[in-house]
């Protein structure tokens, strides 16, 4: 298992793009940072701490990691549930070097705690320490080298508004429109030496729920069928049939997607119902369903979030092939 994680993180660092030039979309984005970040040097300031927005897989990692080998400066890495105390995140902070960056994963995991002591490192570059301990314990003030804190978040509306107002430079991902995915899958089909057809390239986009990891992951998946099956050139032939196999739909849904939407509307009648009561009925954790899930199958319009409920769409009962109640009564 412990290998399995390794050997992906492996070809993800393999496929990451290290500059600004090699990161496909998001073009609006990616135009702000450029500026901010040749201003910055300018200065020969810290770039404004930065806060990345948006679902899983869409580069929020790759972008805090070009932004430091865009500034020629260090990136420390480590995410909100890692830091569990003040003196984890101290360790880190005062081993930083002038504008380096700090990266915090899952930000709107910090403890209160944690958050709280972020606050004045954030604004001032300063931060209390406690030594000694017992009747002799104090509180000094350090001085950090200014530097950068990058957080990223698949759900900003968890973060607190202090937090969030101490953030000046803020942006939100999209999901990826099927060219740029193309171009994405093209570019790692080249580094890993992998021979894929124009046609076929489309077809692993068109089913990647516009997410750069899923086109990847995708990729070399029927980079196997391929391999296995044929002669290692992956043409539209062996990537639909590999697609097939791995249970993702025309629409790039795959089997928990199309599970959700089954669920609501035969357990549920279409809903409105609740997230917690889908999670139990799929069988998944409710934050899961709620950052990975829904925002793809509410931006393609097959689920519509009410106040009392998520509802499916006529999209989904004709995706499914399913007829809407109380029509079905009649038939
Ligand atoms: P996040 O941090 O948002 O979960 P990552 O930055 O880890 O996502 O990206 C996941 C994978 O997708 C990485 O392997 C990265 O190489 C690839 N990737 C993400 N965005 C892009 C992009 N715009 N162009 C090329 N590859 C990308």
């Amino acid at each position: 298992m412990n290998e399995k994680v390794n050997i992906d993180k492996d070809f993800e660092n393999n496929i990451r793009p290290v500059e600004f030039e090699q990161f496909s979309g998001q073009e609006d984005v990616v135009k702000n940072l450029k500026i901010f970040v040749k201003a910055a040097k300018l200065r020969n300031e810290a770039l404004d701490h930065v806060l990345l927005h948006g679902p899983p897989g869409l580069g929020k990692t790759t972008l805090a990691n070009i932004i430091a080998n865009e500034l020629g400066v260090s990136i420390k890495t480590t995410s909100g549930p890692v830091l569990e105390k003040p003196g984890d995140l101290a360790g880190l902070l005062t081993n930083l070097e002038p504008f380096d960056i700090l990266f915090i994963d899952e930000i709107h995991r910090l403890s209160p705690i944690v958050e709280e002591y972020l606050y004045s490192a954030m604004e001032d570059y300063k931060i209390d320490i406690i030594i000694d301990k017992g009747p002799s314990a104090r509180s000094i003030q350090i001085e950090l080298n200014p530097f950068t804190l990058i957080g990223a978040t698949t759900r900003s509306g968890l973060l607190t508004s202090p937090l969030r107002a101490r953030f000046g430079i803020k942006f939100l991902l999209e999901y990826y429109n099927i060219d740029i995915l193309k171009n994405i899958i093209k570019r790692s089909a080249n580094i890993l030496n992998i021979e894929i057809a124009d046609n076929a390239a489309q077809e692993i986009a068109l089913r990647s729920r516009g997410t750069p990891r899923i086109a990847n992951a995708l990729l070399r998946r029927v980079r196997d069928f391929a391999q296995v099956l044929g002669n290692g050139y992956i043409d539209i032939e062996i990537a639909k049939e590999a697609l097939n196999a791995l249970k993702i739909d025309s629409r790039g849904l795959d089997e928990m997607d199309n599970k959700i939407l089954l669920t609501i509307i035969e357990k549920f009648h279409g809903g409105p119902v609740g997230l917690n009561t889908i999670a139990t009925a799929v069988g998944e954790d409710a934050g899961t369903i709620e950052e990975v899930y829904e925002p793809f199958l509410i931006k393609e319009g097959f689920i519509k979030r009410t106040p009392r409920g998520r509802e499916v769409t006529d999209l989904a009962y004709k995706h499914l092939n399913k007829v809407k109640f109380p029509e079905q009564g009649k038939l």
